[in-house]
C-alpha cells in the first residue's frame, strides 16, 4: 500500500488520503510556489496504526526513507549530518482543518552534533541553540508528554536571570543553558536522555502525531464541529525553513481577505526573528502585516502576489502561513480561511461579482449553522458606555459578563446558566471548553490571528484580544486596568467590533439583515423550489417573518390567543359550562377576540397564505392546577369560608379532576376537542371567516386557509371540514361577501400518514406536524426523552441525531414520504408541507426538498436560514 505521497505527487483534491495541509502543500509546489519540499504519510497509515492498536504501520519505513532520500537530495542536505544537517518539521494535518488542535513539531533533526554544525554551516551560533531549544520543548512536550509549563518555567528563568522581557533577546549563551536544562528535564521526567538519534527522532515524532488525533482537545474540538472519528490525520515531513536566522528573517500567517468582516483587503500579522506557532501562541503581540511593506517592500509585494494567486487559484478567501528566511518568501500553508458569518455572506456575495464563483457557488459557501450568529444582538450605538480599555477588535459581536480567568471556571460557571467573559492573557487550544461556555473572549496579548482569535471568530464569539492595558493576576484572581483592580466576577463587556472594553452589562439592540445578506438572500430565492412560510401567532410576530421573507404564514396557532391572561377567565367558563347553551354564550364572548387575532394576522399578511390551526392541546392546560385548588380548599375550610364560594371551588376541582389525562400528549386534544365540542372549532371557524369578510370588505387581499389538528381518520376531516365550511358559507351570505380558503389538515399521527389516500380526498393541504409524528413514531415524549434516556441513546450511537432536532428520515421520513405519495395520487393539487421545527434545521429542509414539499414553515428568526438552506437542498 502507498503510504508516502511527495509533496509533487499530490494535489487538492486528495485531501481524505493527505489530510487538508498535505493536499494543499502538494497542490501548491505543482502550480510553482516556493514551498520548502517534503513528503505526506497518508491518513491511511494513521487509521492503521489505530487499527492494529498502535503499532508503526508495517511497510511505512520502507516508504519513508527514500523520500527522505528525495527531500535531502532537493536541499542539498543529509539528515543527521554533523556538519550540515537536514532539518525537517513533521506536522499533523486532518482532512478538515483543526488549527492548534493536534501536534507539530519543529527542527527535527537537531542533537547535540548537528546543532554544533549548524550554528557553523549558518555562522550563526544563536540561531541554532535557538532552534535546539525549540525542539527539544517540542519534542518533550508532544512526543514525551511532558508538561508545557515546566519548560516554560526554565525559560523563564533564564530570561529573569539575563533581565530580559522577550525569547528573542535571550543571548546564545542563556539558550545553551537552557538547552542543557531541558535536557535535564527530560532525563527526569522520563529516566531515559533525550533522544539524540535523529531517525529515532523521526519515528517516535510520526507515532506522536498519529496519537494526537486522539487527544483530548482534538475529540472536543470534533464534537463541536461534527468531525467524524475514524478519519485520521496525515502526517507532513518537510524541510525547515528558518524565521528566527535574525532580523532579516520572519514568519507570519495572513488572510486574504478579513475573516471577520470579509473585507476585500490582506488581513495577518507577522514577527521578525521568530518561529512557526509564535504569532499563533500570542509570545509577542505582532505586527500588522502591512507594516511589512515598510521593512521589506520587495517581501510584501511577492507576498500580496501570490496570496492573490492562491485565492484565485483556490477561488476562496485563503489562510496563509508563510516564512521569511534571510530575505527569501517561502509558503508554509494554504487553506480556505475560517471565517465569521457576517465574513462568509460578505466574501462569498464578493467573490460571485468578481466573477471567481457563480451565484449557487456562492449559496453553497455559507454553513447554514453558522447564520444563527447574524441573529446575534449587537450593541446599541447610542447608548453611553464607560470605556476602561481597547484591544484588537478580533470576533464581532457584543458580550457581557462577569469575568473568569481561567477556563475550568469558565466552564462551571457557564454550565450554571452565568454569563461570563473568559479574560486570559492568551488562550491554548486546552482552554477550548472555557471558550466554548463563555459569552466572549478577552485577551491581553496576541494578534488578529491569534488562538484566542481564530477559535473565537469560527464559534461565532466576541473577541478583543492584545488589550495591553490590562495587567492580569491569575494568583489573586483579578485584573489591572489604569491601575484600577476588577477582581473575579466583576461584571465588563466587550465590544469585538471595535475592540472596547466596558464596564458592566451594556443595552443591546436586534440584528438587522446586512445589504450583502440580502442579496444573497435573493439569489437563493432565484434557486430554491421550497417556499417558506413562518410560525406565527400574532401580528407582530407576522410582521417579523414578512421582514425576513416569508411567503406566508405555514402555523398559527390559535391556542396562544387563549392563554391571554384578560381571555382566561372566559376560556375556563367555556371549558366548565354544563350545557351547550352555557358555553355557546361562553364563546359567543370569546368570539370577537378571536376575530380580532385573525383580523390582524390576516391583514399583516396581506396577499400571502395564512394557516390558521383550530385547537389543539387538551382543554385542561387552560385550567387550574389540582394541587393549587385542593390547597385553596383546605384553606377555605379551615378559615371558614362562604360556603357558596367552597361549593364552586369544589365543582371546579371535580371538573379538573374529570378532564385530567393519564396521557396527555395523547389525550382528549386536536380534532377530538372538535368531534366532541364542534361549537369551539365553530366558534373559531366564524371568528376566522368574519376577519376575512371584514377585510375583503375594506379591499384586502386575504388568504385564510382553516387546519385541522391530529387528524387520526379521514370522517374526522370530512365531518369538521363540513362544519368549516357551513361556516363559510353562513358568514359570506350575512356579510354579503365572497372570499376564497381552503380546508387542510396536519399529518402528526402514523395512521394519518397511513391512510394519506383517504384523507388526502378530503383536504387542500398537508402540514406534517413533524415535532408531533416524531413522537407518535418513537412512541416516546420528547420531554421526557431529552431530560432522561436521550442523551444516552446518543452517546451510545443508538441514534445518530436527536430526532427532534434532526428529522428521523428513516423512520419519520419513511411516513411523510408515503404521504406525500398516497396524497398526490388521489389529489394531484394537494399542497404538502411541514411546520414542526424541522422546518428551520438545514438537513431537515433539505429532506423535505428531496420529498418534493411544497413549503416549510418555520420560526421567523429561521427565516432567513430556511431560505438558504432550501437553495442549498437544491443546488
Ligand atoms: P498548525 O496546524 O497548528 O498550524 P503547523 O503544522 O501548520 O501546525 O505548524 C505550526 C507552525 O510551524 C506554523 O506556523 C508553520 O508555519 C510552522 N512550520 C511548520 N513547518 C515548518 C517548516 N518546515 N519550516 C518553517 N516553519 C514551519
Ligand atoms: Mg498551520
Ligand atoms: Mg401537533
Amino acid at each position: 500500500k502507498k503510504y508516502v505521497y511527495l509533496f509533487r505527487e499530490g494535489k487538492a483534491s486528495m485531501r481524505d488520503l493527505l489530510g487538508g495541509k498535505g493536499a494543499n502543500l502538494a497542490e501548491m509546489t505543482n502550480i510553482g510556489l516556493p514551498v520548502p519540499s517534503g513528503f505526506t504519510i497518508t491518513t491511511e497509515a494513521c487509521n492503521e496504526y489505530y487499527t492494529t492498536g498502535g503499532q508503526f504501520p508495517e511497510g511505512l519505513w520502507d516508504q519513508i526513507k527514500p523520500a527522505l532520500g528525495n527531500v535531502e537530495e532537493s536541499t542539498g542536505k543529509t539528515f543527521g549530518n554533523p556538519e550540515d544537517p537536514l532539518l525537517v518539521s513533521v506536522r499533523s494535518g486532518a482532512k478538515f482543518s483543526m488549527p492548534g488542535m493536534m501536534d507539530t513539531i519543529l527542527n527535527l533533526g537537531l542533537n547535540d552534533q548537528t546543532v554544533r554544525g549548524l550554528a557553523h554551516s549558518t555562522q550563526n551560533d544563536r540561531f541554532a541553540y535557538d532552534s535546539y531549544r525549540r525542539f527539544i520543548q517540542m519534542f518533550g512536550n508532544v512526543v514525551l508528554e511532558i508538561e508545557h509549563h515546566f519548560f516554560e518555567a526554565i525559560l523563564d528563568e533564564a530570561k529573569s536571570k539575563q533581565a530580559v522581557t522577550y525569547d528573542s533577546e535571550l543571548s546564545t549563551d542563556s539558550l545553551k543553558w537552557v538547552v542543557e536544562e531541558y535536557k535535564k528535564l527530560i532525563q527526569k521526567e522520563t529516566g531515559k536522555p533525550f533522544p539524540q538519534e535523529p531517525i529515532q527522532q523521526l519515528e517516535q515524532a510520526v507515532l506522536a502525531v498519529f496519537r494526537s488525533w486522539n487527544n483530548d482537545r482534538a475529540i472536543v474540538y470534533r464534537k463541536i464541529n461534527a468531525i467524524p472519528d475514524d478519519i485520521g490525520t496525515a502526517v507532513n515531513v518537510q524541510s525547515m525553513v528558518f524565521g528566527n536566522m535574525g532580523n532579516d528573517s520572519g514568519t507570519g500567517v495572513a488572510f486574504t481577505r478579513s475573516p471577520s468582516t470579509g473585507e476585500k483587503a490582506l488581513f495577518g500579522e507577522y514577527l521578525m526573528n521568530a518561529q512557526g506557532e509564535d504569532v499563533v501562541a500570542g509570545i509577542r503581540t505582532p505586527q500588522p502585516i502591512k507594516s511589512l511593506e515598510q521593512e521589506n517592500k520587495a517581501i510584501y509585494d511577492q507576498f500580496v502576489d501570490i496570496a492573490s494567486r492562491l485565492e484565485n487559484h483556490y477561488r476562496d478567501m485563503q489562510d496563509i502561513e508563510f516564512t521569511i528566511e534571510k530575505g527569501r518568501l517561502f509558503f508554509l500553508q494554504t487553506r480556505n480561511g475560517k471565517r465569521t458569518a457576517p465574513a462568509a455572506i460578505r466574501v462569498a456575495v464578493e467573490l460571485c461579482h468578481e466573477g471567481l464563483i457563480t451565484k449557487e457557488e456562492a449559496i453553497t459557501r455559507i454553513e447554514p449553522g453558522q447564520l444563527d450568529q447574524l441573529l446575534h444582538r449587537r450593541m446599541d450605538a447610542n447608548a453611553k458606555l464607560e470605556v476602561l480599555a481597547k484591544g484588537l477588535p478580533a470576533s464581532p459581536g457584543a458580550a457581557s459578563g462577569k469575568i473568569v480567568f481561567d477556563a475550568d471556571d469558565a466552564e462551571r460557571l457557564g454550565h450554571n446558566g452565568e454569563k461570563v467573559i473568559l479574560l486570559r492573557t492568551e488562550t491554548t487550544p486546552d482552554d477550548i471548553h472555557g471558550i466554548l461556555a463563555a459569552q466572549g473572549i478577552l485577551t491581553s496579548r496576541g494578534g488578529m490571528t491569534s488562538h484566542a482569535a481564530v477559535v473565537a471568530r469560527h464559534m461565532g464569539k466576541p473577541a478583543v484580544c492584545g488589550c495591553e492595558a490590562l495587567k492580569i493576576d491569575y494568583t489573586e484572581h483579578n485584573v489591572s486596568i489604569n491601575g484600577v483592580v476588577y477582581p473575579e466576577g466583576t461584571e465588563l463587556s466587550i465590544d469585538g467590533a471595535t475592540g472596547r472594553v466596558i464596564k458592566g452589562a451594556v443595552p443591546m439592540i436586534d440584528p438587522e439583515l446586512s445589504e450583502e445578506f440580502k442579496e444573497l438572500l435573493t439569489w437563493a430565492d432565484e434557486i430554491r423550489k421550497l417556499r417558506v412560510l413562518a410560525n406565527a401567532d400574532n401580528p407582530k410576530d407576522a410582521q417579523k417573518a414578512r421582514d425576513f421573507g416569508a411567503q406566508g404564514i405555514g402555523l398559527c396557532r390559535t391556542e396562544h390567543m387563549f392563554m391571554d391572561p384578560a381571555r382566561i377567565p372566559i376560556v375556563q367558563e367555556m371549558i366548565l359550562s354544563q350545557t351547550l347553551e352555557e358555553r355557546e354564550l361562553a364563546l359567543s364572548k370569546l368570539l370577537p377576540m378571536q376575530e380580532d387575532d385573525f383580523y390582524g394576522i390576516l391583514k399583516a399578511m396581506t396577499g400571502l397564505p395564512v394557516i390558521i390551526r383550530l385547537l389543539d392541546p387538551p382543554l385542561h392546560e387552560f385550567l387550574p392546577n389540582v394541587e393549587d385548588l385542593v390547597v385553596e380548599i383546605t384553606k377555605m375550610k379551615v378559615t371558614g369560608a362562604n360556603p357558596e364560594e367552597l361549593k364552586e371551588k369544589e365543582a371546579l376541582l371535580r371538573k379538573v379532576r374529570a378532564l385530567a389525562e393519564l396521557n396527555p400528549m395523547l389525550g382528549h386534544r386536536g380534532c377530538r376537542l372538535g368531534v366532541t365540542f364542534p361549537e369551539i372549532y365553530a366558534m373559531q371557524a366564524r371568528a376566522i371567516f368574519q376577519a376575512s369578510a371584514r377585510l375583503v370588505k375594506e379591499g384586502f387581499e386575504i388568504h385564510p386557509e382553516v387546519m385541522i389538528p391530529l387528524v387520526i381518520h379521514v370522517k374526522e376531516l370530512e365531518m369538521l371540514r363540513k362544519l368549516t365550511e357551513d361556516t363559510a358559507q353562513a358568514v359570506m351570505k350575512e356579510q354579503g361577501v365572497s372570499f376564497k380558503y381552503k380546508v387542510g389538515t396536519m399529518i402528526e399521527v402514523p395512521r394519518a400518514a397511513l391512510t394519506a389516500d383517504e384523507i388526502g380526498k378530503v383536504a387542500d393541504f398537508f402540514s406534517f406536524g413533524t415535532n408531533d409524528l416524531t413522537q407518535t413514531t418513537l412512541g416516546f415524549s420528547r420531554d421526557d426523552a431529552e431530560g432522561k434516556f436521550l442523551p444516552a441513546y446518543l452517546d451510545k450511537k443508538v441514534l445518530a441525531q436527536n430526532p427532534f432536532a434532526v428529522l428521523d428520515r428513516d423512520g419519520v421520513g419513511k411516513l411523510m414520504k408515503m404521504g406525500v405519495k398516497l396524497g398526490r395520487e388521489v389529489n394531484p393539487e394537494l399542497e404538502v408541507g411541514i411546520c414542526g421545527e424541522h422546518g428551520g434545521e438545514p438537513s431537515s429542509i433539505e429532506f423535505c426538498h428531496l420529498l418534493g414539499l411544497n413549503y416549510v414553515s418555520c420560526s421567523p428568526f429561521r427565516v432567513p436560514l430556511a431560505r438558504l438552506a432550501a437553495a442549498q437542498a437544491k443546488v
